[in-house]
This record gives structure tokens, C-alpha cells and sequence, in this order.
């Protein structure tokens, strides 16, 4: 016999999910196939957070929430599943977007991991899940998500968002463009980030609801309506863009040839601990303008450069980063720290 509890849950599931139910697209089986399904979602920062909340509340049964850092005032601008209390305790984003999705929606199972995707835990940590929705913020870990799902045949989502630019695109290996047929390389140089250019919680929105209505149609099986493009727009000047990624590209290193060399850590710079109490980034193919670096991160602390160097200090971090690109992080010896505050004002 069912306990009253068990009872009033089994009612509160149907009510919960019945105008969802009600869309032809989704219907009874489309909706037991979401609670049946397990998606994981790559960084928990806006993009992340904001599908995380779309996931859950639309009933996929199992999340797996990746992210290394802690919610910060910052964040509460755009990152829709923290509040001001979170951004007091220092909570890490994947905890607290765990916390915050049980007091929605206590049927969806939340694994959170604070941790950084890397080439050494990326086929443990997504091992259960049957999608990958990318919310990172950096070329790195999307080409080693992008190798993994090649190599495991699984699809997965690519999305961007910064200043008021949305992007995103689907990735079904086998059968579609992967990541690295339509990007072989990443943006060259250093590029804008949210922490230098800003960002619209519009834009990141956007983002995540349309990777979101794509992980739905994957879900349910949809798959003759999933979009075949890379979809890009600036919501500011009202650019929208189209870009077929229907079909694999030939000579594609990594769908083609099966060259993963990210997923065998290659494609990471070498990092090491130098000195005291600072981490070196061995990056050398990113050529640095020191004067438009030193523009850009005016506005976000002391800044100076000559024909050698530039020195960035932002509170307790100092950035040193040379001509090739090569950097010194002082001021931490966690190497994950360090590769964040790289992403951010230098480029990933
Ligand atoms: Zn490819």
C-alpha cells in the first residue's frame, strides 16, 4: 500500500509537469523519458545555472552539475539560481545550484561535483549521463568535452554567451559537424570574457533556453527536429546568424581522424607552481597586444605594461603575462585558481 506520502508525491508529479505534458512535442512518454534521462551540464556559472534550473523544473530526473568556483556578488546579476545569502557564504556554484533546485523540484536527483572538468576525471564524472550541456567559459574544456563525446559516440551541446552575443550549436558525433569541424582552432589572441566585456543575463538566457529546448527534442527523441546549425546573435544590434553544421567537415582531426589529443591532455598549456605562493601558465601561442590588453582591463584593476611584459593586480592576485602569452599568477598556488583567473582576464 502506498504511504500518504508516496501518494501525494505521485499526485504532485502529474500536476507538476501537465502543461508540459499538454505540448504535443513532449506528451506522457515524452515526460518519462525526461525523468528517466541523466544530463549534465559543464560549468555552473550563468549559462549553466539558468539551464539547470530549465532542466529541472521541465523533470529530467538526474543531474550531474559541474563547477569549480563560489558564487560571488557578482554573479547575482545573471546567475539565476543564487541568491545574496549564497554569494555571503562563499557556497560553491555547484552546491548551492543543488540546494536551490531541491526547494523547486525534489524529484531531480542533483550530483554536484566542485571540481574542474579535466582530461584525468571527465570520463568518471560524465559517465552516467546520456547528454552534456557545455556552460564553461573557455575553448579548453569545450574541445575536451568535444574529444570526449566524439570518442564516446554521445551528443552534446555547445553554448557561449558574453556581452550581449548567444551562441550555440548541437553536436551529434557520427552525424553532424563536431566542434572542431567548425572551429579547428580556438580565437587566436587574447578575447573578451564577461569579466572584461560584460554580459546581458538576457544573452545568457537566451543561450540556455535554446540549448535547453534542443536537450528536450535529444531527450524525447525528436531527433529529425534538432537544429543542424551553428546559431550565433547579437541581441544588441540585432544580428542573427545561421551556420549549416549538418554534416562533418573532411579532414576533421577530431571526428575524422580521431586525433583526441585534448581528452590525452595535450591540449591544455603545462602549469607549475613557481616560487612562492605562485602558479606559472606555459601558454605560447597566444600572441598578447599589450596595449589593448591593458585597455581592456582598466576598468578592473591596476594595470601597467612595457615592451616586455604586462602587470595586472586585482586584490590579492597579481598577473604577470608575457608576449607569448605565457603567464605568472601570484597570489595563489591552486592551480585551478589560476587557470580561472587566466580564462577570465586573459583568454581561455
Ligand atoms: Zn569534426
Amino acid at each position: 500500500m502506498a504511504t500518504v506520502s508516496e501518494t501525494r508525491q505521485g499526485r504532485f508529479s502529474s500536476e507538476r509537469y501537465s502543461r508540459q505534458v499538454l505540448f504535443a512535442g513532449i506528451g506522457e512518454a515524452g515526460q518519462e523519458k525526461l525523468r528517466a534521462a541523466h544530463v549534465a551540464i559543464v560549468g555552473c556559472g550563468a549559462t549553466g545555472a539558468a539551464a539547470a534550473s530549465l532542466v529541472a523544473r521541465a523533470g529530467v530526473g538526474k543531474l550531474t552539475l559541474i563547477d569549480r568556483d563560489f558564487v560571488e556578488e557578482s554573479n547575482l546579476q545573471r546567475q539565476v539560481l543564487f541568491d545574496e545569502a549564497d554569494a555571503r557564504d562563499c557556497l560553491p556554484k555547484a552546491e548551492a545550484a543543488r540546494r536551490k533546485i531541491a526547494l523547486f523540484n525534489s524529484e531531480v536527483t542533483v550530483e554536484p561535483h566542485v571540481a574542474d572538468l579535466t582530461p584525468g576525471n571527465i570520463h568518471e564524472l560524465l559517465a552516467g549521463a546520456e547528454l552534456v550541456l557545455d556552460a564553461t567559459d573557455n575553448f579548453e574544456t569545450r574541445y575536451l568535452v568535444n574529444d570526449y563525446a566524439v570518442e564516446q559516440a554521445k551528443a552534446w551541446i555547445y553554448s557561449a554567451a558574453v556581452g550581449a552575443y548567444a551562441a550555440t550549436m548541437n553536436i551529434l558525433p557520427g552525424e553532424t559537424a563536431c566542434l572542431a569541424c567548425i572551429f579547428p582552432e580556438p580565437p587566436t589572441g587574447t578575447v573578451e570574457t564577461c569579466d572584461t566585456a560584460g554580459i546581458l543575463n538576457s544573452a545568457v538566457n537566451l543561450a540556455a533556453s535554446l540549448a535547453v529546448t534542443e536537450a528536450l527534442k535529444l531527450i524525447v527523441g525528436a531527433r529529425e527536429r534538432v537544429r543542424r546549425t551553428l546559431l550565433s546573435c547579437d541581441l544588441w544590434v540585432n544580428e542573427w546568424s545561421a551556420v549549416s553544421a549538418a554534416k562533418p567537415r573532411a579532414g576533421c582531426e577530431v571526428c575524422e581522424k580521431r586525433n583526441l589529443r585534448h581528452l590525452r591532455g595535450e591540449g591544455r598549456p603545462h602549469i607549475t607552481l613557481c616560487g612562492r605562493n605562485s602558479v606559472q601558465i606555459h601558454e605560447h601561442g597566444r600572441p598578447v597586444d599589450f596595449k589593448e590588453l591593458e585597455a581592456r582591463l582598466r576598468p578592473h584593476g591596476n594595470v601597467r605594461s612595457n615592451s616586455m611584459l604586462l602587470r595586472f593586480e586585482r586584490g590579492e592576485h597579481t598577473l604577470t603575462v608575457f608576449a607569448d602569452g605565457r603567464a605568472i599568477i601570484q597570489g595563489t598556488t591552486d592551480v585551478g585558481a589560476a587557470r580561472t583567473l587566466y580564462a577570465r582576464y586573459i583568454g581561455s
